[in-house]
């Protein structure tokens, strides 16, 4: 009996020990989750929080509503991989040598060298070493060969697949891979392979963005379970091609005509729902008030495949604002007071500074950022980036296109045209140059933008043959035409 009592009270001081440490180690690490929620190719104009006209997204739009929205949030390049590779990297795509997109074909990108350099370590990894616990989901595209893996690249856990994009309806598309495979084609495209999760292949059954929403839900249980802070990065395919939506989610927009536009609609839907289920797994385990959310696009919406990038000029892949402004927002309850709006620009390279001060941990050793930590500002509402470029170029067959933002200036180079001056603020349209009215300030953000590409380093890649053959030849990205503005600006002030 006497030794009975002692058990039960040396259980009891154990179990209390055990509750002592848990809050202690709590208490030790106030450190918030992140969570990235990135979507693919949405348009600037296609959520309900920026007004949208026949898209409804209710469950990202309270996330908004108590959270602050930025009008101006800028990623670092106007498509998929160099975009990505920013955000990891916290550079721009072509200082690091990954200005072209990866392949379709992953065959071609098991090469050692098609992916974004191990040498430039991903905010992940500095994340993990930091001591969180850290989950890649969905769309990768930043190099399939093992030692770009994201398990490899600072992931504990990766769900998804590791190229551009995907098809959606796994009974469809493991149907066509399944004959691809029995009739001996010997490259099948990376949008129809089995999905796999921590280099284990899966026969995945669900609609793709509901399996990725399942696998964020189930891996937010993981990391409390962990007892450690979580840095998610859930980076949907959706609502990039192809338009494949669940019926029952284009039926919300019976009221579209356009068929695209309603799949895109359906698309973006469905990437809604998958917000609530998040947001009501971190209201479960109690983490959604320490959980930095931040929900971006990697680039601007694509005209030809049923997005709307209003009131911005352009479309994904162009330096006008259309293609590399994003539709952002961040919420943050237990620091962050809702109902805030922020107009100063901001890009995504700031997530990498900014994720490192919340871990409360160091950039490492010789990494040169070019972004900076937002926080505070956003929370004082101030310019962070006041006098300093933020820039967008896109290297094109015999041009390159470049767009450069400061403060409320702006210069772009689209197509082969003289280069223009816009007053970005008041005319988020680019509608009226300005660069015959101040032909020297055009000529000064023209030639800071010079400046830059000077840090560039040469492509470790090329999306097609004919790129190769043309910056081989001299012909790319051929900066001392683009430059030129002697010639260009006298025809600019004529308009
Ligand atoms: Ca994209």
């Amino acid at each position: 009996m006497k030794f009975r009592k002692v058990l039960v009270s040396f259980c009891c001081v154990l179990s209390l020990m055990s509750v002592l440490k848990t809050f202690a180690s709590k208490k030790q690490d106030p450190r918030p989750n992140i969570l990235v929620i990135l979507c693919d190719d949405l348009g600037y104009a296609d959520v309900g929080f920026n007004g949208s006209p026949d898209i409804i997204t209710p469950e990202m739009d309270k996330l908004a509503k108590n959270g602050v929205v930025f009008t101006s949030a800028y990623v670092a390049h106007s498509f998929c991989g160099p975009s990505r590779a920013a955000l990891m990297t916290g550079r721009y795509p072509h200082q690091v040598g990954t200005p072209f997109n990866l392949h379709s074909n992953s065959s071609e990108n098991d090469a050692d060298n098609m992916g974004v350099p191990v040498k430039e370590m991903f905010m992940s990894e500095v994340l993990q070493k930091a001591g969180y616990y850290t989950s890649a989901l969905g769309k990768w595209h930043l190099g399939a060969a093992p030692k770009f893996h994201p398990n490899k690249r600072g992931f504990d856990n990766f769900y998804g697949f590791l190229g551009g994009g995907h098809n959606y309806f796994p009974s469809v598309y493991q149907k066509q891979y399944a004959n691809q495979v029995k009739s001996g084609v010997k490259v099948i495209r990376d949008y129809i392979q089995p999905l796999e999760h921590n280099n284990k292949e899966i026969k995945e059954t669900e609609y793709i963005t509901d399996a990725l929403s399942r696998e964020a839900v189930n891996d937010i249980h993981t990391a409390c379970k962990k007892k450690k802070p979580f840095f998610m990065y859930l980076a949907y395919n959706a609502p990039h091609v192809p338009l494949e939506a669940k019926k029952e989610d284009m039926e919300v927009f019976s009221h579209i005509q356009d068929k695209n536009r309603r799949t895109y609609a359906g698309m973006v839907y469905a990437v809604d729902r998958g917000v609530g289920k998040i947001v009501a797994a971190l209201k479960e385990t109690k983490q959604l008030d320490n959980t930095v959310i931040i929900f971006l696009s990697d680039n601007g919406g694509n005209f030809d495949h049923g997005a709307n990038n209003d009131p911005l000029k352009g479309t994904k892949g162009d330096s006008w604002e259309g293609g590399y402004r994003v539709p952002m927002f961040v919420h943050w309850p237990s620091k962050i007071k809702g109902g805030k709006q922020f107009d100063y620009p901001v890009s995504a390279l700031d997530f990498y500074p900014t994720f490192v001060a919340l871990a409360n941990t160091k950039v490492p050793e010789n990494k040169v950022l070019a972004g900076k930590n937002i926080m505070d500002a956003v929370l004082a509402n101030t310019d962070v980036h006041k006098d300093e470029m933020l820039y967008s170029l896109r290297y094109r067959h015999g041009f390159s296109e470049v767009g450069a933002r400061k403060g409320d200036w702006k210069v772009t180079r689209m197509g082969n045209e003289p280069w223009l001056l816009f007053n970005i603020t008041k005319d988020k349209g680019e509608k009226q140059n300005l660069g015959g009215r101040y032909p020297e300030r055009l000529k000064a953000m023209v030639k800071e933008t010079e400046n830059w590409t000077k840090t560039f380093i040469h492509p470790l890649w090329y999306y097609s043959a004919k790129d190769e053959e043309l910056w081989e030849a001299g012909k790319m990205p051929q900066f001392e035409e683009t430059f030129e503005v002697s010639k260009l600006i006298k025809k600019a002030s004529k308009n």
